[in-house]
């Protein structure tokens, strides 16, 4: 960067890739950014992980969208086919009036067909104010609520046992709190690569002689600070975490006094629990009976206890249960609702938390409020000066997808998201776009998703915008531009509202600031937090107070259910959709690695990022790659029921040997090629943590 006093300008905002949500300096110099620092915020005090200190060059790359693009007549079928550095070959460009004009013109038309023709996917990247606006924009534009955003592919099995359990979908806890906790669970999570400043209060936790316990079928980085690592069988979480509650049931570790004050249905959790002996399930889960006792006894016996949780927990078809398993378990223990205690789902994107607050989710409205409670329409539609909508559940992002590929649903609205890629059988998802009518995508990169669009509307990176976002913390904050868009590229929320006038929705917003007052009169959480205190402050929902900066510990005095209990929902094994078998032998996993970000849009368009990571990889066991004959450093084939990849191997101690682990932000070896797409029943989330695989030595090796 040079001399690091030269600049022009300094700019707070909040880093833009995971749900830590740390807060950032970014030094500017002729409108490009010169470098980041971390300043002191309340989730990552100053510090910063490579990804938010190094990873933000993509915002300036010569592949960022700069004018609306138009598919052009002549183009080649709809494909996975366009060279992001050559994109006249499929589009032309237009002004923004032609390509709005087109845009608006086919939603319209499909709508005046059948309004059901029409669904959106939101954007957890963008701001809360824009994820609201979006959500507004299919509800009262179509009447129907098929919008939905990436958090169905992370944590929707989390929220949904969160909600029916305790009555809210956040995290009852910040992760700070763990500096007050003696114990702490980490299962299915691998916050030294995701979410890289968290893992740094972990580690100072254990440090000052907090016991950790971690899980996980992988010997994820946490291991080498754990007191117990329990590496389990794929799958088998639920007969883990129920012989861990049979133990402190047995032995009665439990803490009836805050059970009887303050839960509801344990005779029946404590009755379910009796089968699950550690003797019957520790050859299901992998666990020694020994060491499932052992991790029952240091959980109950602490003071305070902290569970923290990831996809490994929530991307299966029993996600839902192995969150109920996690829930009960702080319930039973008296772990919620005070200093060192609690449950926390690590949330993954930047702002899935308020993308799902804003009500970005086919259920809900915005602070999770039913759609198929009149009342709650209602107070929505007088607060919009517009007629009710449909009071069904809306379709999920892969009902969605299933929907295009039947030719139900024909015409797609996508604001920065990339499902060409992330979605599970991901050839099934791209085969569904081509056969839309009209697909109208805003972003900054030409995704994948974007090489089947007819419309391209360029929109902002997170530098270049006004709002504010919600992180994992439920810490509300703001973020500003720190330089200008490239070309005539715009903020994301001008461009939904430009849309919604011109489907003639009666949109009238001068400032982002004004959405922010509207999503306050129906949102609770966000009462006492104003635009001005975020001028100056992160606020921590809910603030109790106007200059409360907020809860970081919620429900020590009742939860947000009826009679203010919460509640334990027994889980039984639910077996993964497709066990190993002669053709596909061993287990698939995916996940994200520390230098690149989910589907690579951001992070592949970053220098110093790329050249660390710059190739697809999967991890092997060192005896696996021996048993294949394929040495480190070569190819490997993995293919699964839905298709076939080649890829890079590596050797990894860590990893079982009848595993392969396999990041899914390589478009040239695209993980979601393989994985299954069968869904967790409550959570509509898919099976991204096991796949039967078979894995080979590639041909010409
Ligand atoms: Fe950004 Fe997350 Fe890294 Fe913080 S931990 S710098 S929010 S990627």
């Amino acid at each position: 960067v040079g001399d690091r006093a030269d600049f022009d300008t300094e700019t707070e905002s909040v880093c833009p890739f995971c749900g830590v949500g740390c807060k950032v300096s970014l030094k500017v110099k002729d409108n490009k950014v010169k470098y980041v620092e971390g300043i002191n915020g309340p989730a990552n005090e100053g510090r910063l992980c490579v990804k938010g200190r190094f990873g933000f060059d993509y915002i300036h790359h010569p592949h960022r969208l700069t004018k609306p693009l138009i598919r052009r007549d002549d183009a080649p079928a709809k494909g996975l086919n366009v060279d992001p550095g050559n994109l006249m070959t499929h589009f032309r460009e237009a002004t923004w009036e032609e390509a709005m004009d087109v845009a608006a013109k086919g939603l319209v038309k499909l709508r005046d067909q059948d309004p059901k023709s029409v669904a959106g996917f939101g954007s957890a990247k963008c701001t809360n104010e824009e994820a609201y606006l979006f959500q507004k924009f299919i509800r009262q534009g179509f009447k129907h609520n098929n919008v939905d955003h990436c958090t169905r592919l992370c944590h929707a099995s989390s929220v949904a046992a969160l909600i029916e359990n305790v009555g809210s979908g956040a995290v009852t806890a910040t992760f700070n709190q763990i500096e007050n906790s003696d114990v702490a669970i980490i299962i299915g999570a691998n916050p030294i690569e995701n979410h890289p400043v968290a893992a740094t209060y972990f580690k100072q936790f254990t440090k000052r002689g907090g016991k950790l316990i971690v899980m996980d079928p992988r010997g994820v980085g946490m291991r080498r600070y754990a007191d117990e690592m329990l590496q389990f069988r794929p799958g088998a979480d639920v007969s883990m975490l129920n012989a861990i509650m049979n133990v402190i049931v047995e032995e009665e570790l439990y803490d009836s006094q805050y059970i009887h004050r303050w839960t509801e249905n344990w005779e029946a959790e404590k009755e379910h629990l009796k089968a699950f002996t550690p003797e019957a399930m520790s050859e299901i889960c992998g666990i020694s009976p020994e060491q499932l006792r052992r991790v029952a006894r240091i959980f109950a016996g602490a003071e305070a206890g902290m569970i923290f949780w990831g996809m490994g927990v929530s991307q299966h078809i029993h996600g839902t249960d192995n969150s109920r398993c996690l829930i009960s378990l702080a319930l039973m223990t008296g772990n919620v609702g005070k200093p060192g205690a609690g449950l926390h789902p690590l949330r993954g994107q930047n702002n899935v938390q308020g993308a799902s607050d804003a009500g970005l989710i086919p259920m809900f409205l915005p602070d999770y409020q039913s759609v198929m409670d009149d009342g709650i329409r209602k107070s929505f539609t007088d607060v919009w000066g517009s007629g009710d909508f449909s009071n069904e559940k809306g379709l999920t992002v892969t009902e969605i997808v299933d929907q295009v590929y039947a030719g139900n649903i024909k015409g797609m609205y996508i604001q920065g998201e990339n499902p060409a890629m992330s979605d599970p059988d991901a050839d099934h998802a791209r085969e569904a776009f081509a056969k839309l009518d009209l697909m109208v995508v805003q972003d900054i990169f030409l995704t994948e998703t974007a090489n089947f669009a007819d419309v391209i509307l360029p929109a902002s990176t997170l530098y270049e915008k006004n709002g504010t976002v919600s992180n994992t913390n439920r810490q509300v904050q703001r973020v500003r531009p720190a330089v200008t868009p490239p070309g005539e590229a715009r903020e994301d929320w001008k461009i939904t509202v430009e849309l919604a006038q011109r489907i003639g929705l009666p949109w009238a917003y001068n400032d982002v600031s004004e959405v922010f007052a509207e999503m306050k009169l129906n949102m609770k959480s966000l009462d006492n937090i104003t635009w001005e205190r975020l001028e100056t402050e992160t606020i921590t929902y809910p603030s109790l107070h106007e200059t409360d900066p907020g809860q970081a510990i919620v429900f020590g005095d009742g939860f947000p259910r009826a009679e203010g209990r919460a509640k334990f929902t027994p889980a039984s094994v639910i077996p993964p959709d497709e066990a190993p078998d002669a053709e596909f032998p061993m287990i698939m996993t995916t996940g994200r690695q520390l230098e690149h970000w989910h589907t690579g849009s951001m992070t592949r368009r970053s220098l110093v990022l790329d050249a660390v990571e710059p190739e697809a990889n999967c991890s092997l066991h060192p005896k696996t790659l021996r048993a294949l004959g394929v040495e480190p450093g070569e190819m490997v084939r993995l293919s699964t029921r839905r298709g076939a990849i080649e890829i890079m191997a590596r050797a990894d101690r860590a990893i079982a040997e009848d595993m392969v682990f396999v990041p899914f932000a390589y478009v040239e070896a695209a993980a979601n090629i393989l994985t299954n797409p069968a869904i967790d029943p409550y959570g509509k989330i898919p099976e991204f943590k096991f796949s039967a695989v078979r894995v080979e030595k590639a041909k010409g090796q």
